[in-house]
Parts: C-alpha cells; structure tokens; sequence
C-alpha cells in the first residue's frame, strides 16, 4: 500500500544527496575521526566539512557541537543555568516542545524557578507577561522558531533583545525552523536537528555564542570540545552536512513549492478551522479542526496518509497536546485537530489525493 506522506514536522525523508554522501563514511571509510593517521584524518575532515555546511546556516560568531539529537543539544544548552549561580529562573513559552518544556520542569526539581509564558489564541507569546516576568533572577529564556505542532512563528529576536535586557541567555529551539526561515541573529544557544531537515536521524547540533561556557554533558574521551564524549559518527555528519547545503542552495524553490502546497491544501480544506496564527505561520504546517469529527476514527479510516492527530503532543508520548490547550482550545475541539505537514517532496498531487481521502472520511463521519 503506497501512502502519502504528510507528516514532514514529525520527521522528513533523507535527501537523496544526504544519502549518497553519506554512503561511503558508513562502506569504504570506516576511520576513527579521533585517530591520528591517515584514515582518522580523513574522516576528521569530513566532520569539519560538515560542521561548516551547518555553520553556514547561522550567526558567523559562534561554534558549532554535534549532538545526538536536538534534545539532547537543548538538555546542553539548558545546562549553562547551572553556570550562574546569582540567577535561579527559567522562562519558557508554554507551548514549547517537550525537549525544552519536560528539560525546563526538571530544572524546576533541582531548585530552580521555571516560568511558563502564556500565548494568545493566536499562539504567539504575550510580550507584556514576558517583560512582567523578566528580571535579575533570570538565567534563562527559551522560546520555539517554528512551532512543531501550529507552525507558529514566534518573534524570537524581539524576545531575545528583552532577554538580553535583563541579562539573561536566550536559547532558540530552532528546529522546525532551521534552513525554511530566518534564524534569529542574536539568540545564545540554537538547536537543530538532521531529521527535520531532510536529513539522518540521530544527529542533532547546538549552536553556542562565543564567550559562553557549556558544562559538559557526557564524560569520557573528551571528544566534542570536550562537552560531549562519545565517537563521532561520520556518516552522520556529513549527511547532517549535506542536508543543511542543501537547504542553502534551495531556500528560495523550496518555499515557493511549500507556499504552493500550502494554498493549495487551504482551498482544500475550506470547511475547515486553522489552529494557531494564519499570518505569522510557517506554511509547511497545517494545524486544523472540524467540530464534532473523532479524529481516532479518521486516521483508522484514511490509512493511505500518514499525517498526525492535532490531539497528540507531537513528541510521540501520547500525552495531549499541551500547545493546543495553551490557545484556549476546548477539550472537544482539540480532539477534533489535525497536523498536515508538507514538504520538499510533497506534489500537489499528494496534496489533492490527501485532501480527497480526509474529507470524504470526515464527510462520512458527521452526515
Ligand atoms: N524541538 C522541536 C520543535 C521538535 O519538533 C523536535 C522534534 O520533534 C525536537 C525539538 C526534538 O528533536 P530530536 O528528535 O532531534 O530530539
């Protein structure tokens, strides 16, 4: 059964670049980059080659760390709290991801102050309960690019200026934003992540601004600018590389056919509500709901697209979605949300045939 796939913020297909790149790191050569010979060299290079594609892509005055994960280049990033300890506040906007949210409640079990920023119906952050909550005792603020669930855009460079106001670090969770939009020039910390970008799973990166110290996260070898033990893996980071080039040279096409896509499932989808700001969104995301529709019946019904339930917290845990519930939506309404996400190898066709399945779906359920 072939299916369509409309479900691009969970996680996107490999480039067929990305692949190829990363082919013979994974066959021919298998060097260590931490050894010193020639091989070890070798792959060394190509880390650093990566590294670069990926720098390219943000603040000239900072470094790049390649993580496992954007989680795990948050849980990083969130450790620099630990390095000012004048400071005991974090504040978040409360529709963050659960990499930063659950990260930041944790923090909040090991004797620190975690705020959650509330958004308005449009999902954006309230600019006025942040300034209310920014102050001498903040050490840190995360705020979400992309929203993966709503598509969201927040105004992360106006919420780090005011972060910086009160000097405070400003971490940007930049993953469903990274290579689509512009990365906000002045935020700390940045994380990304290789799945999101058409690129390999288990690679992640964290931006860091020069002059700020990240506490090591994982003991060992001291590979990784000594903040993050553990063998590189090559292949990994050339594909995470090669992706993130990728995304450079097709910016601009790349756009223009979401843009595409996304006018195109609107129309589609009149009978329908969007969920979150319709002017401030990244178009690739298209969060709506239709009153009185069981969305665990429709995705049984429509098993020729994968596309997720608006429902579900879009980290997969199955808990409901905490971003939703932050718009003001009610319970009922939010069972009643879906999550299409389009991508750089979406077709309109993919689109029309989706929209086709889904409504005739949901038409059959509420006649
Ligand atoms: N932040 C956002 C906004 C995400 O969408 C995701 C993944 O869904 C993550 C963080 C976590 O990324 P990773 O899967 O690389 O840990």
């Amino acid at each position: 059964m072939t299916v369509i796939y409309l479900d691009n913020q969970a996680t996107t297909p490999l480039a067929p670049e990305a692949f190829d790149a990363m082919l013979p790191w994974l066959r021919d050569n298998f060097g260590n980059p931490h050894s010193p010979h020639v091989m070890g060299r070798q792959a060394a290079a190509a880390v650093e080659v990566a590294r670069e594609q990926v720098a390219a892509l943000l603040p000239p005055n900072g470094r790049v760390i390649f993580t496992g994960s954007a989680t795990e280049a948050i849980n990083l990033a969130m450790g620099t709290v630990r390095n000012r300890q004048d400071r005991n506040e974090v504040a978040i906007v409360d529709t963050e991801h659960a990499a930063v949210r659950d990260t930041a409640l944790w923090y909040g079990t090991q004797g620190f102050d975690v705020k959650l920023l509330p958004v308005d119906q449009q999902g954006l952050i309230v600019l006025e309960e942040l300034e209310a909550c920014l102050g001498p005792q903040t050490a840190l603020v995360g705020a979400m690019l992309v929203n993966n669930e709503i598509g969201v855009v927040q105004p992360v460079k106006k919420i780090t200026e005011m972060a910086h106001r009160a000097g405070a670090l400003m971490l940007c969770d930049a993953v469903q934003g990274f290579g689509r939009i512009e990365i906000p020039q002045n935020a700390d910390l940045i994380a990304l992540s290789g799945h999101k970008i058409y690129g390999p799973k288990g690679i992640g990166a964290l931006w860091v601004r020069d002059g700020i110290e990240v506490p090591t996260l994982i003991h060992g070898g001291g590979q990784e600018q000594g903040i993050r033990s553990g063998t590189l893996s090559p292949a990994l980071c050339v594909g995470l590389g090669t992706a993130a080039r990728l995304c450079a040279e097709r910016r601009a096409m790349d756009m223009i056919h979401i843009a595409i896509l996304a006018s195109k499932a609107r129309s589609l989808f009149g009978d329908w509500t969007v969920n979150g700001s319709i002017d401030q969104r990244y178009p690739g995301n298209l969060n709506i709901r239709r009153e009185g529709l069981d969305v665990a019946r429709l995705m049984s019904d429509v098993r020729g697209v994968a596309f997720s339930a608006g429902s579900a917290c879009a980290s997969g845990s199955g808990r409901p979605s905490h971003v939703l519930a932050a718009l003001g939506l009610e319970p009922a309404q939010i069972k009643s949300s879906i999550r299409l996400g389009f991508g750089r190898y979406n077709s309109i066709d993919d689109v029309e045939q989706a929209a086709r399945l889904i409504n005739q779906a949901a038409g059959n359920q509420l006649s």
